[in-house]
């Protein structure tokens, strides 16, 4: 099972890929995720995407689809994954055919996630990440149990620096020209399908759930 998860940022890609990951039994795979944890540990990559994150910018040139490749391509996902945040350009997604084509991997379903913009503002200004994990948590839709810790791993809560109302209005854009044509890219393929993100995660869940429900293992 190969799912892409689409969405403007503040959607709910995060949360669902978690918890599809979860119930799908395959690794939730997030390139936002990567550079950060790349920033935090000043690799070189890092050191080279850190400027076009802190403006909210998509991080230029093939590095992600390489990034990419190079994770599917490792043991864990040999049963498949759940891509968050990638591909967000329409290049990045004739990239990944590329991919896809040479290591013999196909698209199961590929979910868009529908959320109006002044929702997104409320669900990014409130959103708190673990350090540790990635875990999102919302200080009034999804609050954590104690108090700056993550319910799931028990690591320190911080509000992205890019979840700042100008940054995300940024993305917000960026999201718009960049990455909205993706949707159009994938609808020709005849593999995206809609789901309303303006339900409770479970519900959002439920509905990716019923619409994935691919061929058979053989
Ligand atoms: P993305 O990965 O698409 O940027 P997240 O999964 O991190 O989005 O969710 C953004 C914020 O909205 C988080 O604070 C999260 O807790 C909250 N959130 C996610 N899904 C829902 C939902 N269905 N209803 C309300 N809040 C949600
Ligand atoms: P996210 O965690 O998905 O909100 O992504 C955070 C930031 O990481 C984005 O604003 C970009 O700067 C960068 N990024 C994540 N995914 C990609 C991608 N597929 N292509 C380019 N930049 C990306």
């Amino acid at each position: 099972v190969l799912i892409v998860l689409l969405g403007p940022p503040g959607a709910g890609k995060g949360t669902q890929s978690q918890l599809l990951a979860q119930s799908l039994g395959v690794p939730k795979v997030a390139t936002g995720d990567i550079f950060r944890e790349a920033i935090a540990r000043e690799t070189p990559l890092g050191v080279q995407a850190k400027p076009y994150l802190d403006r909210g910018e998509l991080v230029p040139g093939p590095i992600t689809t390489e990034m990419v490749k190079s994770r599917l391509q490792r043991e864990d996902c040999r049963k498949g994954a759940i891509l968050d945040g990638y591909p967000r350009t329409v290049e990045q997604a004739r990239q990944f055919d590329a991919v896809l084509r040479d290591i013999h991997r196909g698209l199961s379903k590929v979910i868009n996630i529908d959320v109006p913009d002044d929702e997104l503002l409320r669900r990014l200004s409130g959103r708190w990440t673990c350090r540790k994990c990635q875990s999102t948590f919302h200080e009034i839709f999804k609050p954590s149990k104690n108090v700056g810790a993550c319910d799931r791993c028990g690591g320190t809560l911080y509000q992205r620096p890019d979840d700042s109302i100008e940054v995300a209005q940024t993305r917000l854009r960026v999201y718009r020209t960049r990455t909205e044509p993706v949707i159009a890219y994938y609808q020709e393929q005849g593999v995206l399908v809609h789901v309303d993100g303006q339900q409770t995660p479970d519900s959002v869940l439920s509905d990716i759930l019923s619409r994935v429900q691919v061929v058979a293992p053989s």
